[in-house]
């Protein structure tokens, strides 16, 4: 007796709900999503309980006919493909077909819609699948699409569904996508009768978000412009570095308009951030990538959430590039705020106002950067040099290859200009409980935390020179031999000459068995084979996105926090001054290597308006 049979038409559509309708915020999606096809200019969403009793979705986008209408609800329906060719170059959001007749076989569905123009609209109305009536509608041209009891005939996915609360919140999110996606749309949202969201139709991306998250949030934001590579058009508003969240909530990406999760894209991510994020944490972004539509599949998934790239690595390069790029311009606005004057009283225009601070008597508006270089000796007591970064312990000095800046204090890599110098102008007003140098800017008042600040300045001083000349290194007294697994062994061979330029002298000495015979100078160690084995672990763990330069980056950002002044050094006026000038001159300096801020500034709008003169 034959046992195979073919699935009824609506057990095949729940069957393939299973994949495109998870939960009402598929729903949701999927509704949105033909919205947006149809050229809707507005688009209102209601819900009730979390979307599982009620959806409703309004459009004033390009309806339907009767027979279309009718048609939208068959399965691998579609106005949006005709061959399979067309699946190569996909410009709309939807284009399978399933969607529809998805929703419509585990729920009660009633579709009505109307084209402009058109004398009479069309209502359907679907229960589980099954066509109920036909018939001729009265609504405003374009398309109604409500969705009741969701899953009512499929108990066992019903079960799976979180609570209202938790339904409502994706559903949000998901219209936030939307929203964000497509910034030219007016989007209403109304949860269980209360209006949630009411967003007029923005100019840009830079209006919407402001519209959703408020001007605030838009000033701890960059604006991307991508001249990231012929193919690649990367665009919209990235966090500056040192803002994050603990979740990737606010971390999204879209490519051709179409929100996505995609791991190659969240790897650039962090990437391009690299120091400027704390661990664990994420940025927030609102990336757009518009990519030849021949070059991104969208066919990987029935709820259209993943793309395959066909240039994966060329996509990752080109986002870390304009994010990098981005982050560093965020600098000048920085540097700006520190170049133009502080405020200036009325009476002695021209002066820095100076009777109400708290000055120290020696004031050195105008360091130069002559007179800052001998600094490095002062300084270099205080710990506040690279020469307090060898404590050479079980290290004993080589003379030919200690690279010379340091162990000279004087000949240490001074990272500011002599214009640079002089433009800065910032009035120190005091350290606050011996950690948060006060200044005063053009802007209102900077706190700077000292040790991420000197953290910032050591990272980008060894990483300078390791690009340059590599890490300085010191002989061990004794050379260690260790043995290691043979995978070890083997990361090690093909790792030997990023080794090398990160100061670590290694070589092999047997099979599976290596000689280390030197440490970078900076690094006070004194179980060197141990070292390495973290050496190893880090670097292999975060080896497979990254560049070999960037494993260096890791090995001297996990040191420096060791070595940098601590919150209770006390510093004196000049070395803090240095320190600022030189924090200035770092390329992110508002961030320590950890992705902890390092200043924060306060506005004088913000102080004005916490003593309530300006609302
Ligand atoms: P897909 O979007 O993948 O084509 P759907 O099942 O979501 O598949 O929709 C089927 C068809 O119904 C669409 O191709 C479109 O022509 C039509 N359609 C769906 N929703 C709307 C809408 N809101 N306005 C106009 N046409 C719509
Ligand atoms: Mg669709």
């Amino acid at each position: 007796m034959s046992r195979i049979r073919l699935l009824p038409e609506t057990v095949a559509s729940q069957v393939a709900a299973g994949e495109v309708v998870e939960r009402p915020a598929s729903v949701v999606k999927e509704l949105v999503e033909n919205s947006i096809d149809a050229d809707a200019h507005k688009i209102d969403i209601l819900i009730r309980r979390g979307g599982i009793s009620f959806v409703r979705v309004i459009d004033d986008g390009s309806g339907m006919d009767r027979d279309d209408a009718l048609l939208s609800l068959e399965r691998h329906a579609t106005s949006k493909i005709r061959s399979a060719s067309d699946l190569e170059a996909i410009g709309t959001l939807g284009f399978r077909g399933e969607a529809l007749p998805s929703i419509a076989s585990v729920s009660r569905f009633r579709l009505t819609t109307r084209e402009a123009g058109a004398v009479a609209g069309t209502e359907i109305i679907i229960n589980g699948g099954k066509i109920d009536i036909v018939r001729e509608g009265g609504e405003a041209p374009g398309t109604q699409v409500e969705v009741r009891s969701l899953f009512y005939n499929l108990p066992a996915r019903r079960k799976f569904l979180r609570s209202e609360n938790t339904e409502s919140r994706n559903i949000e999110h998901q219209i936030h996508l939307q929203a964000i996606g497509h910034p030219r749309i007016a989007f209403t949202f109304m949860r269980d009768d209360r209006l949630v969201l009411q967003l007029p139709v923005a100019a840009n991306l830079n209006d919407r978000i402001r519209d959703l998250y408020g001007s605030e949030m838009l000033e701890r934001l960059l604006e991307v412009n991508g001249e990231a590579s012929d193919n690649i058009d990367i665009g919209g508003l990235i966090g500056r570095a040192g803002v994050s969240r603990q979740t990737r909530d606010q971390q999204l990406t879209f490519v051709n308009g179409r929100a996505i999760e995609s791991p190659v894209l969240n790897a650039a991510l962090r990437e391009g951030y690299h120091t400027g994020l704390m661990k664990g944490q994420y940025s927030i972004t609102f990336l757009f990538l518009n990519i030849d539509p021949t070059a991104v599949d969208v066919n990987v998934h029935p709820a259209k959430r993943e793309v395959r790239f066909r240039d994966p690595k060329g996509v990752r390069e080109a986002v870390v590039r304009s994010i990098r790029q981005t982050l560093e311009r965020g600098r000048e606005t920085w540097r700006e705020k520190f170049s133009a004057p502080t405020l200036v009283s009325p009476e002695a225009p021209g002066q820095p106002v100076a009777d109400l601070t708290l000055r120290p008597p020696v004031s050195f508006p105008e360091v130069t950067h002559r007179e800052l270089s001998g600094l490095g000796r002062v300084v270099g007591d205080r710990g506040y040099s690279a020469v307090g970064l060898v404590p050479p312990s079980v290290v004993a000095p080589n003379r030919d290859e200690v690279v010379a800046g340091a162990a000279d204090p004087g000949r240490a890599r001074q990272p500011i200009s002599s214009t640079a110098a002089n433009s800065q102008q910032f009035q120190i007003i005091g350290v606050l409980n011996k950690l948060y140098v006060l200044m005063e800017n053009a802007d209102g008042l900077v706190l700077v935390d000292q040790h991420a600040a000197h953290e910032r300045i050591l990272f980008e001083e060894l990483r300078g020179r390791m690009e340059e000349q590599g890490v300085p290194t010191q002989r061990l007294l004794i050379p260690q031999t260790f043995d290691l697994p043979p995978r070890d062994a083997d990361w090690i061979e093909r790792n030997m000459s990023i080794l090398q330029i990160m100061g670590i002298g290694i070589e092999r000495f047997g099979p599976n068995t290596f000689k280390i015979d030197s440490l970078p100078a900076f690094l006070n160690t004194s179980d060197p084979v141990h070292f390495m084995q973290r050496v190893i672990d880090d670097l292999k763990s975060s080896s497979a996105s990254s560049s070999p330069m960037r494993l260096g980056e890791e090995m001297i950002a996990k040191t420096v926090c060791r070595h940098a002044v601590k919150a209770n050094d006390p510093l004196r006026y000049l070395e803090i001054e240095k320190l600022i000038q030189d924090l200035l001159a770092c390329d992110l300096p508002y961030c320590c290597p950890h992705g902890r801020p390092t200043m924060i500034q306060i506005s004088h709008t913000e102080l004005e308006k916490k003593f309530g003169r300006k609302a």
